[in-house]
């Protein structure tokens, strides 16, 4: 394929693709019996499932615009090159966490992976009420394992910054999140949407809180402006395929440089979006008690597990060009370094709350919304579930710091139930 060959393979066309492939063609057995389903559930892109005699493939094409809106909003296709280089780096450092790749052609912006099956996007599950019993072992290694390997701590300043620059070109995606997240939920703009007529005062008061305004472009600069590890840049609960023993992340196509707590914050966020939508979605007063109960501690657990675990490689794995072992030699030397790794991690939590607080606040009042809210078929059900977590996130992004555990984080969002 030469640039310019770009077309959108439908069926047939995906099948002679395919099939002119000898590897995936000897995966799945004779094409004319494959089956070619799009099952794309996301806001951006296609994704085809295919299954032959002998196995299946899943298969990723990138539109050149947004699924969600139409072609009036165009989107690089060059996002489908930066979502396989990051899956291609999630794959080394976190194996077994993201769908094996099977093929990829940056003309087409086609991705053909591994199929998940019989797994399920974990915000279905957590909408039915189920737990997961390994995602927080599985989801904190994945973060803690991505994050502190592609940051300073792990990396040669030559290393980091070329790792910089092979996702810098991804800046249109970067641009939608800084839109979307950190900008139009806090202003009139024309994509936005919540649940009128109920959360009408609480959309106003938003646009008019200024301690609000400070706190989110705050959070808007950091996104921007600190490139401290390569992040998956979109891990949310639609992400995240499970089934009960099993956890995959995909859909990396947001991945670049940018501050750790953003990846950390989206998981967090969409457990406490799942706490507050669970009481909207119970047909019998307390049914959903356990679930809820399992929510929350999972958000304490994703927390403490991932420091525990960061923690542990920058005691263990550091050989990165910050924090010179040459300055921190000696007793005296160990203890402060530790004292500091300590200091570095409280940071973290902070921005982590900060960013959990903005992806909530977008969910409810901006352009995508989750089906955690949105399938709680009663408006003013909804509107409370949604309020409660919008009360909680603005605390969150106004007052981050005075959150000093995640413990409290929890204690706060148990209160508002
Ligand atoms: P988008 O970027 O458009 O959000 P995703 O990568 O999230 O696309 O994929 C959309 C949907 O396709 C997912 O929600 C999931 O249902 C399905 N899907 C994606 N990758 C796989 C896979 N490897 N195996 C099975 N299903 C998948
Ligand atoms: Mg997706
Ligand atoms: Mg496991
Ligand atoms: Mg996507």
């Amino acid at each position: 394929e030469q640039a310019g060959d770009y077309r959108i393979l439908h069926e047939a066309a995906l099948r002679d693709y395919l099939a002119g492939l000898p590897d995936l063609k000897a995966l799945l057995g004779d094409p004319a019996g494959w089956e070619i389903t799009e099952v794309g559930d996301g806001n951006l892109n296609l994704v085809f499932i295919v299954k032959g005699a002998s196995g299946g493939v899943a298969v990723k094409q990138a539109l050149p615009y947004v699924r969600l809106v139409g072609e009036s909003w165009p989107l690089p296709l060059s996002r489908a090159h930066y979502e396989y280089l990051a899956l291609s780096r999630q794959a080394q450092l976190a194996p077994g966490l993201v769908p094996a790749l099977l093929h990829h052609n940056d003309n087409l912006a086609l991705t053909v992976m591994e199929l998940l099956e019989p797994h399920i996007i974990m915000r279905k599950g957590l909408v039915a009420g189920t737990q997961y019993p390994g995602f927080v072992d599985d989801i904190t290694t994945f973060m803690a394992r991505t994050l502190f390997f592609t940051s300073d701590l792990a990396l040669s300043a030559a290393e980091k910054k070329e790792g910089i620059a092979a996702f810098a070109g991804n800046h249109a995606l970067c641009k939608i999140t800084e839109d979307l997240i950190f900008t139009d939920p806090y202003r009139i703009a024309e994509q936005n949407r919540w649940t009128a007529p109920y959360l009408d005062g609480l959309a106003a008061s938003l646009r008019d809180d200024m301690e609000l305004h400070v706190a989110v472009s705050r959070l808007k600069l950091k996104f921007m402006a600190s490139p401290e590890a390569l992040l998956h840049g979109d891990l949310h609960t639609g992400s995240i395929m499970v089934t009960d023993s099993q956890t995959r992340v995909i859909d990396p196509e947001f991945a670049f440089y940018g501050p750790m707590g953003f990846d950390v914050g989206a998981v967090i966020a969409n457990l406490l979006m799942a706490y507050f939508a669970s009481a909207g979605h119970e047909r019998a007063l307390g049914e959903r008690a356990a679930f809820e109960s399992w929510v929350l501690a999972t958000v304490e657990n994703v927390w403490n597990e991932f420091a525990r675990k960061f923690l542990d490689l920058w005691r263990t794995g550091a050989s990165g060009d910050a924090y010179p072992v040459s300055l921190f030699a000696g007793e005296k030397g160990a203890a402060r370094l530790e004292v500091e790794r300590q200091a570095y991690v409280q940071r973290l939590f902070t921005d982590t709350v900060g960013f959990a607080a903005a992806k909530t606040i977008r969910r409810i009042f901006g352009l995508a919304h989750n089906i955690d809210f949105e399938l709680i078929e009663d408006p003013n059900k909804r509107a409370v579930s949604e309020a409660r977590a919008v009360r909680l996130a603005r605390a969150m992004m106004v007052e981050a710091a005075a959150f000093r555990t995640i413990a409290e984080v929890a204690g706060a969002a148990r209160k508002l139930r």
